[in-house]
């Protein structure tokens, strides 16, 4: 798959990622290295900066990103619900939990993007000084990474709860 990743330039520190070059574009354009300190250029902006090209591009990305974790935690959904099937290669996640999880990830999703537009207003009305400082909890950049590790610690999860399940 291909991905790229944005690193600090001075302590390698992981700041940004692009998977298959999806990027809404939106952020602060100057954030703070969350290791070093060091201020770190994006190549994002704000929505106010926003044409109405980056506008319509930050809609369609949402609902793509809403769609693959809405599939993706409806499959986790899926496999995590009780199941009479014999073995875990038997089993059809297409079942009421495929719904609960597609809609809670989904959601999820259009949620923080939502945020993302009113935290970015938010930081150009109050004037906020830049840089942003970055962190692991904030969710306004490095989503694309915090994604996958959510992704993981998910299958993970479903796998050790399938596995405890298909041992009864
Ligand atoms: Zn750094």
């Amino acid at each position: 798959m291909h991905y790229s990743v944005l690193e600090c330039p001075h302590c390698r520190n992981l700041i940004d990622t692009r998977i298959l070059s999806l990027c809404s574009s939106l952020g602060p354009p100057e954030v703070l290295c969350g290791k070093c300190g060091k201020t770190i250029e994006m190549p994002r902006k704000e929505f106010s900066q926003f044409r109405v090209g980056d506008r319509i591009r930050f809609f369609l990305m949402s609902t793509v990103y809403s769609a693959m974790f809405a599939f993706l935690g409806g499959l986790a959904g899926g496999f995590a619900y009780p199941s009479k099937a014999a073995s875990w290669v038997e089993r059809s996640p297409f079942n009421a939990g495929f719904g609960v999880g597609a809609v809670l990830l989904g959601f999820a999703v259009l949620v923080i993007q939502y945020r993302r537009v009113t935290e970015s207003l938010r930081r150009t009305a109050e004037k906020e000084q830049r840089p942003f400082q970055q962190g692991l909890l904030e969710l306004q950049t490095g989503l694309q990474h915090k994604a996958c590790v959510v992704f993981v610690s998910i299958g993970l999860l479903v796998g050790a709860v399938g596995y405890g399940v298909s041992r009864y």
